[in-house]
C-alpha cells in the first residue's frame, strides 16, 4: 500500500455553490490538473454541489470524498467545522446545514445598510450579482463586488477594511452550536475535522478548550497543512493533532484562480509525524 502521507489529497475547497467562483465540475478539472488523487469539495453550509463534484471527479479517476464545512459559533466568534465522508443526503445533516444557512439573506440586507452608512450604497445588490446559489449570500461576494467596484485593491483588504469583526460592515450572527455541526456529521457518518485553526483570535485558554470541547464531542481531526497556515503554524498544528490524539487534514482552501495564497493540490504533504486523515481510506 502507498504510504498515505505521498498521497496528494486535498480536502478543502469551495465552487460557486458556496463562495467559490468556479462550477463544482470546473473545481474538480482544476484539482485533477493539479495532482490531486482525493478530493473532497466543501462548501459553506451546503451539500447542494455533491452529485456534481462526485460525478466529475470519478469520471478523472480521482478518489472523491463528500464534505462540508459548516459555520459555528464558539465563544462569540465563528469557528469552522469541515466534515468529511459523509453521507450527503443524510435527512438530518441537510436540516441542520439548512437552519445554519437561514438568516444569511437578512444578514447580508443588514450589511448593505452597514456599508451605506460609510458611504457605500447599493452594496446588497451589487453582492447579489456575484452570488451563484441564492441561499448561501456570503462575505466573499461583497468583498468581490468591492475590490471589481474599486472600493479596495484585495478581498483581503476588504476584510481587513469593511468585514472583519470591529470593521463598519461587520454583522454579527449566530451560526450554529458546535455540538450540533459536530452531530449532524457524526449522524450523517462522517468525520469532524477542525478548519483552519490558525485563523481564530482566541485566548491560549479559550484555544485550549475549544479543542477540549472538539475532542469530547467526538471530533476526529484538525487541519494542519491548509491555505490559511503559515509554515510554522505547519509545525505548531501538528503538535496540537497529536497532543489531542486527532488525525491531521490537507486543503487548500480554493475559492478561485488568483484568489487566495494555494492553488489546488499545491500544499506540502502533512509532517510525517501525524496520522493523515485518510490513513484507512
Ligand atoms: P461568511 O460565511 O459569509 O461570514 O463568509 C466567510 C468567508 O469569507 C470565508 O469562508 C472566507 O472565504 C472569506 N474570508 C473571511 N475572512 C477573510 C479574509 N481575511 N480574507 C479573505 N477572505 C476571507
Ligand atoms: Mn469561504
Ligand atoms: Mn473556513
Ligand atoms: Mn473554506
Amino acid at each position: 500500500m502507498q504510504n498515505p502521507h505521498t498521497i496528494n489529497a486535498d480536502l478543502h475547497c469551495h465552487s460557486t455553490v458556496s463562495d467559490g467562483m468556479l462550477a463544482p465540475r470546473d473545481v474538480a478539472a482544476r484539482a485533477h490538473a493539479g495532482g490531486v488523487a482525493f478530493w473532497a469539495l466543501t462548501d459553506h453550509d451546503e451539500v447542494g454541489g455533491q452529485r456534481e463534484a462526485r460525478d466529475a471527479a470519478e469520471a478523472l479517476g480521482m478518489r472523491y470524498v463528500p464534505g462540508v464545512e459548516i459555520s459555528v459559533t464558539w465563544a462569540g466568534q465563528t469557528v469552522h467545522i469541515v466534515g468529511l465522508q459523509i453521507d450527503p443526503f443524510h435527512p438530518g445533516l441537510i436540516d441542520g446545514l439548512a437552519r445554519t444557512r437561514d438568516g444569511r439573506a437578512r444578514r447580508a440586507q443588514d450589511i448593505g445598510e452597514a456599508l451605506a452608512k460609510v458611504g457605500i450604497q447599493d452594496a446588497y445588490a451589487g453582492a447579489l450579482r456575484y452570488v451563484g446559489n441564492p441561499d448561501l449570500i456570503s462575505r466573499t461576494h461583497f468583498a468581490r463586488w468591492l475590490v471589481d467596484e474599486g472600493y479596495c485593491a484585495t478581498i483581503s483588504d476588504v476584510f481587513s477594511e469593511y468585514l472583519s469583526d470591529g470593521r463598519p460592515g461587520f454583522v454579527p450572527h449566530r451560526w450554529s452550536r458546535l455540538a450540533e455541526a459536530i452531530g449532524w456529521i457524526r449522524d450523517a457518518g462522517g468525520i469532524a475535522v477542525m478548519a483552519h485553526p490558525g485563523r481564530y483570535n482566541y485566548t491560549a485558554t479559550q484555544h485550549d478548550a475549544l479543542f477540549d470541547e472538539f475532542t469530547q464531542l467526538g471530533g476526529r481531526a484538525v487541519e494542519v497543512v491548509t491555505g490559511s497556515h503559515t509554515p510554522d503554524q505547519f509545525r505548531r498544528y501538528a503538535d496540537v493533532a497529536r497532543h489531542y490524539g486527532l488525525m491531521a487534514s490537507r486543503g487548500s482552501d480554493f475559492h478561485g484562480p488568483g484568489e487566495g495564497r494555494v492553488d489546488i493540490g499545491t500544499l506540502p504533504p502533512l509532517p510525517s509525524d501525524v496520522t493523515p486523515v485518510w490513513h484507512d481510506w
